[in-house]
């Protein structure tokens, strides 16, 4: 259990801190998510429910929103990089992609209902994550390994747990839906989820820009719009490189501290492991550069070319990239 557990002061009230301000910030890839408790998170969320117009168009339950947030909170793991503070900002990302869309209505677009899977999807992808990868899952053999048969093993316990949270007393996000609907967005969440596996990134991002490039990205088409909602979660599950540096930087410390741990435990049970993710050879602003160039930068291009308004988020990235060149130029030839 997290230390700010329960949260806000006793009998006081915990949406105290959503000023307007805080609810503008919000909607802002600058948004400092650490300043902010996990239980304070809760609400900046619930906040977006309401602003997305989400409650309004499923008619869902504010109690039950809150439920199913602290339950999903509780979910998150105490490791390094994977935590409720990764599932917020992927979230907070999709936030601000839908702010900055607000005026693409839905020929061009998602609308509510996608917006509304797009952003659950977010908030469930990653949890009960273990702060270890599939590569291990895999060659540990574990549990989780054996019951997916070494297929997306991570990503199909997200989702499978996600469904479970939804069965928990009073988190039944799903309540007001039709069945149609509900077989709907079951459909198109396991989709999303599953897609957050990088191992399945290439293949959907090349999918998605062949069919902008030849023209038949087809909007009034569900394979398209599905496609939209794919390369939507894929962007921000990566996006953190498209906040300020001063916000970035501890989550390129973060994920090299979650892959350290694993490469120590690889190493030590005599397994193999992926050099990329040892923490004592790895020279973290050459990664980085790597990382935005090769995977980040480019899904977010594919992004851009569809929708217009997320193009003023790449000034950041850019940005983020010039100053990790900076900090390679200033380590020692020891350090590189
Ligand atoms: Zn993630």
């Amino acid at each position: 259990m997290d230390a700010d557990m329960g949260g806000g002061a006793e009998g006081g009230d915990p949406r105290a801190f959503l000023t307007e301000e805080v609810k503008d910030a919000a909607g802002r890839v600058d948004f400092d998510m650490f300043a902010y408790s996990k239980e304070q998170l809760v609400y900046v969320v619930e906040y977006m429910f309401h602003s997305l117009g989400f409650v309004d168009a499923f008619g869902l339950d504010e109690e039950v929103i809150v439920a199913f947030l602290h339950a999903l909170r509780e979910s998150y793991n105490n490791v390094p990089f994977h935590n409720f503070y990764h599932c917020f900002c992927v979230t907070q990302m999709a936030y601000c992609v839908f702010v900055a869309a607000a005026g693409e209505d839905e020929s061009v677009f998602l609308n509510v209902f996608e917006k509304f899977v797009v952003f659950v999807s977010a908030l469930c992808h990653d949890v009960d994550h273990p702060g270890f990868s599939n590569s291990y899952q895999i060659n540990a053999q574990t549990p989780l390994a054996m019951v997916y048969n070494d297929m997306s093993c991570l990503e199909n316990h997200h989702c499978s747990q996600a469904f479970a949270l939804f069965k928990q007393p009073g988190c039944n996000l799903l309540a007001p839906f039709s069945r149609e609907q509900y077989k709907e967005l079951r459909r198109l969440m396991v989709k999303l989820i599953l897609v957050t596996d990088l191992a399945n990134h290439s293949a959907a991002k090349a999918k998605f820009d062949a069919a902008v490039a030849d023209g038949t990205l087809d909007l009034t088409a569900r394979a398209s719009r599905d496609m939209l909602c794919q390369v939507v979660i894929m962007a921000c599950d990566i996006s953190n490189e498209v906040r300020p540096f001063a916000i970035a930087r501890p989550w390129a410390d973060r994920i090299t501290a979650e892959w350290g741990n694993q490469v120590a435990v690889e190493k030590a049970l005599g397994l193999p492991f992926l050099p990329f993710m040892d923490a004592e050879t790895v020279v973290v602003p050459k990664s980085q550069i790597g990382f935005i160039n090769d995977i980040l930068h480019p899904i977010w291009t594919s992004l851009m070319a569809v929708v217009e308004p997320v193009r003023a988020f790449e000034a950041n990235i850019l940005a983020n990239r010039e100053a990790y060149a900076v900090e390679l130029a200033s380590l020692t030839p020891a350090q590189k």
